[in-house]
């Protein structure tokens, strides 16, 4: 980088700085002639003398303010070095950013071609970072930095704007007007796995867009615009874009207001579990029941899970939530017939988490549940973060004979041949194939496909989200025996009926059971 240069400090500024302090020391060097040393010294005549000294005076005075501005020059860099440049990814800072938009807003105002600010979030970047530890952390963003920089144009601006965050500015025609698919082929690429030193990391990540001048030029604003955006594109998926429109100022106050209120909610003991019965076609009755968390707010009302779960996720709060509802199904499972199992969905977060079969085993050991009746539910994604720890959780959990059903089977990865790797029970197929096996031939086809799939593995197979008489007679058809559905039952909340000893589970009537707390 070069050197800074002041624009107060012009060379003429810097000569009349050093004259002025030399012609100081001079006036200095004949004052102390004429009052210290009287009239000579040494045969010289004090005239002479008066010159050496004022020569001296001078030369040590300009020696010293060079070496000042030189120091201060150093200075100089050395901070804008601190505050313009990431230490870790050698990228522009979030101040930088600000600078650099701020320049754009200008270029955009004069030329009238759009300058994108594009915001790119790792998503739950710091739950991986705890998981694998920070020093794979940081290898895992400069590889991050390195892909990214490989991805973008020559003249795109790039900056880290936090932890996991990146933002770039790009001029419209370096986009060539297919914001789409560029953004596409972008987000694919950054999302393909990082080769760490010890191990194969995945990562999902979320991206915002603002386009100046039309969402506005003021940087602060555009910051927080693409921000807002970003927030959006996660709140609708993994590795989803979005672009900034005007509605999401008041999405974004509310996902504001559920992180603000989550822990009071938890503390205050807002949160219950609801369970969903899963009924075997085959045997006729109902094998498990899932259980499915539920806040009702004082003021608001029934908040759904789809909208605080992701939140708590981010924010850390998943941690205590989901140890709760472990416990509290766990100690439920005492209410539920025998023969059925209590499932519990995990969350990503929590699967990661250090100590997440620990947490485990001394959950069972607390509630005394047996481990043939406790069912995990993981989604793909959140044993593809990190392959290598997951198939170590999953042998974990199932030498402790705990066993994992894998959420939203068919939604996640394409690639399959992790599941040769892992240990786990069953599949479940989601619910998209589901709702259009009756309309659709090839979510037929994909159904088909998984219950072979499940049958060539060795594990269970079940299919969630069945409203339908002809969807259960298609699932069946297809060799999926135990559905889950509202045909069969919505999640209810255990119901205490005093004097009755006897759960009642009907097959579409909710599970109403008995419960002596
Ligand atoms: P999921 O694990 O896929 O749960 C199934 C969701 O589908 C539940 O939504 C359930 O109420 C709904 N459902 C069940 N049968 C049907 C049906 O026939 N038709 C339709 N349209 N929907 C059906 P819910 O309870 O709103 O939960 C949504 C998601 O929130 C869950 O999806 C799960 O990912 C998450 N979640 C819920 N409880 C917990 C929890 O305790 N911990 C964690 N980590 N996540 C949870
Ligand atoms: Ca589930
Ligand atoms: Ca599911």
């Amino acid at each position: 980088m070069s050197a800074v240069s002041n624009p107060k400090r012009t060379p003429l500024f810097r000569l009349i700085t050093i004259a002025s302090s030399a012609m100081g020391s001079f006036i200095l060097g004949l004052w102390g002639l004429r009052f210290g040393f009287g009239d000579g010294l040494a045969g010289m005549s004090a005239g002479t003398m008066a010159g050496i000294i004022a020569a001296l005076c001078a030369l040590s005075a300009g020696g010293a303010a060079m070496s000042f501005f030189a120091g201060i020059d150093e200075s100089a860099e050395y901070v804008f070095k601190e505050t313009h440049f990431d230490k870790m990814t050698g990228l522009l800072t979030r101040q930088a950013i600000v600078g650099k938009v701020a320049a754009a807003a200008a270029e955009t105002l004069e030329t009238g071609e759009p300058i994108y600010l594009i915001d790119i979030d790792i998503d739950r970047f710091k739950q991986i970072n705890d998981a694998i530890g920070y020093s794979h952390g940081d290898e895992l963003i400069r590889a991050f930095t390195k892909r990214l920089k490989e991805s973008m144009p020559e003249d795109a601006v790039i900056g880290r704007l936090g932890a996991g965050e990146f933002a770039v500015l790009l001029p419209d025609r370096e986009i060539r007007g297919y914001l789409e698919r560029f953004l596409e082929t972008f987000i694919n690429r950054m999302m393909e796995p990082y080769q760490l030193q010890t191990h194969l990391q995945s990562v999902s990540m979320s991206v915002g867009i603002v386009a100046m001048p039309k969402d506005g030029v003021d940087p602060v604003l555009i910051l927080r615009r693409s921000n807002l955006a970003l927030q959006n594109a996660r709140a609708s998926g993994i590795g989803n874009w979005s672009v900034f429109h005007a509605d999401m100022g008041r999405v974004a106050d509310h996902r504001q207001w559920i992180e603000s209120e989550l822990k009071t909610a938890f503390d205050r003991g807002d949160f219950s579990l609801h369970y969903q019965p899963q009924f075997d076609l085959q045997g006729g009755r109902v094998v498990g029941y899932e259980a499915l968390i539920r806040w009702k707010h004082p003021e608001r009302g029934m908040i759904p899970p789809m909208e605080f779960i992701p939140i708590a996720e981010e924010t850390g709060m998943i941690n205590p939530i989901g140890e709760w509802v472990l416990r509290k199904a766990c100690s439920d499972a005492q209410y539920l017939p025998e023969d059925c199992f209590v499932a519990v969905n995990i969350s990503p977060v929590q699967f990661m988490t250090r100590d997440f079969v620990g947490i485990v085993r001394q959950t069972m050991a607390s509630t005394g549940i047996k481990p043939s009746r406790l069912e995990l539910e993981v989604t793909e994604t959140a044993m593809m973060q990190d392959r290598d720890r997951a198939a170590v959780i999953l042998r974990q959990l199932a030498e402790m004979g705990i066993s994992v059903a894998v959420d939203d089977f068919g939604t996640g990865y394409s690639n399959l041949s992790y599941l040769i790797d892992f240990s786990f029970g069953k599949l479940k197929i989601d619910r998209s194939f589901v709702s259009r096996i009756d309309t659709d031939s090839s979510s037929g086809a994909v159904v088909s496909t998984i219950v072979g799939l499940s049958r060539a593995l060795g594990v269970g197979i079940i299919a969630e989200g069945v409203e339908t008489e002809n969807q259960a007679t298609l699932l069946r058809a297809a060799g999926c025996e135990v559905v889950q559905g509202y045909l069969f039952g919505r999640p209810a909340p255990l119901e205490i009926e005093l004097g009755a000893l006897r759960p009642v589970h009907a097959r579409r009537e909710p599970a109403r059971l008995v419960s002596l707390q």
